[in-house]
């Protein structure tokens, strides 16, 4: 077996390895059919077992009341933008959304270009995103209020979420899925693409409200836009991304049965990224980029002192066996992805790394 690297990817990332092995394993012969899992029919029992068990550990892992329906879809998150819209604003319709970055934002934008009316009710772009905003202007009247739970990009995570009343909210929840327990019970919709917290790309998992489905009945749209699709056939309308949820079964299993669930979860994360905001908050050699009561534990985002120091740390700590440190392309610096599947052992060796780089370079 090659050796593995310490991975701190954004998205695709990091998957725990005994999921990996197990689908290696399974490969070329899935429960004795004589064939992958990448070839059977996903209108085979077998392939209908797998779609069952991930729903269900889906529903387990989240708590989910009985007036939720857990759906897989493709098109990624970015699909989930104009999706949400379309299912649940007619005409008359207003919804609010919150401005924490570039995901959100695009979120707004995909709104707008339906002609949806649409407004930002909060935004933390006055300070770079570097915060989470404590204050809103709800509009009363609107249907729904749409957050974006983790920003990948800028390192900030809602740690509270904001008090909406009976309005529900809508939530990407791509960085931070499954990272943590949820309170389902505050949300209407939740997406996900699965590539950072539970498989391969091309498959999003989305959980909603029931009666959300009803929301909009009369707008002409695409079969495959509508949620009610879906949720009527079972995710199985047409052939679902059947490998991504596949491995998206296992890595539940994995959080059920090895973890011991997302409060373990949670605790195992907070760990991890404690460790390295201390060692951040230790020296201003490096300095986080993310206000400190509002920082993801999922991704850790900093900057070198130094700026142009950024580039030579990022390539020598991939030479050391440390990939995906660099931040996002659009803001630059550096960015540890901290996913379920980056164990403790990983972040011990970025801190060693990140020392000795000080020491010779401070
Ligand atoms: N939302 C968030 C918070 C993300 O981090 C990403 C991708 N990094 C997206 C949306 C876009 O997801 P996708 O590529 O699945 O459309």
């Amino acid at each position: 077996m090659t050796e593995r690297i310490h991975n701190f990817n954004p998205g695709p990332a990091a998957l725990p390895l005994s999921v990996l092995e197990e689908v290696q394993a399974e490969m070329l012969n899935f429960k004795n059919s004589g064939m992958s899992i990448l070839e059977i029919s996903h209108r085979s029992d077998l392939f209908a077992e797998v779609l069952a068990s991930a729903r269900n550990r889906a529903k387990r892992l989240l708590n989910l009341p009985d007036n939720y329906r857990v759906l897989f879809i493709q098109g990624g998150a970015s699909l989930q933008f104009a999706m949400a819209p379309m299912n649940f604003l007619g005409p008359d319709d207003r919804a609010d959304y919150i401005n924490t970055g570039t995901w959100a934002t695009k979120a707004f934008e995909q709104a707008s270009l339906l002609g949806k009316k649409v407004r930002y009710a909060a935004s933390s772009e006055e300070k770079a995103f570097s915060f989470i905003p404590k204050n809103a202007d709800f509009d009363p009247k609107a249907r729904y209020v749409h957050i974006t739970s983790n920003n990948t990009i800028r390192g900030t995570q809602w740690q509270h979420y904001p008090d909406t009343g009976e309005m529900p909210l809508v939530c990407d929840m791509c960085s931070d899925i499954f990272s943590r327990p949820v309170p389902v019970e505050k949300f209407g919709l939740i997406y996900a693409g699965a590539q950072k917290n539970l498989g391969p790309s091309g498959l999003t998992l989305v959980i909603i409200r029931e009666d959300m489905l009803h929301w909009n009945p009369d707008a002409v749209m695409p079969t495959l836009m509508r949620y009610k699709t879906y949720s009527d056939h079972y995710s199985m309308y047409n052939t679902p991304p059947c490998f991504g949820i596949y491995v998206a079964e296992k890595v539940m299993a994995w959080l059920e049965n090895e973890i011991g669930g997302l409060e373990k979860m949670a605790a195992l994360n907070r760990a991890k990224a404690e460790r390295l905001y201390q060692a951040l908050d230790a020296t201003d050699f490096y300095q986080g980029t993310a206000e400190k009561e509002d920082r993801s534990l999922m991704n850790v985002t900093f900057r070198l002192k130094n700026t142009e120091l950024e580039p030579v740390f990022i390539k020598e700590a991939l030479n050391a066996g440390l990939s995906g440190l660099k931040g996002h392309k659009s803001v630059g610096g550096c960015r540890a992805s901290l996913y379920n599947a980056t164990g403790m052992d990983a972040v011990e060796s970025l801190l060693a790394f990140m020392k000795d780089f000080e020491k010779r370079k401070g």
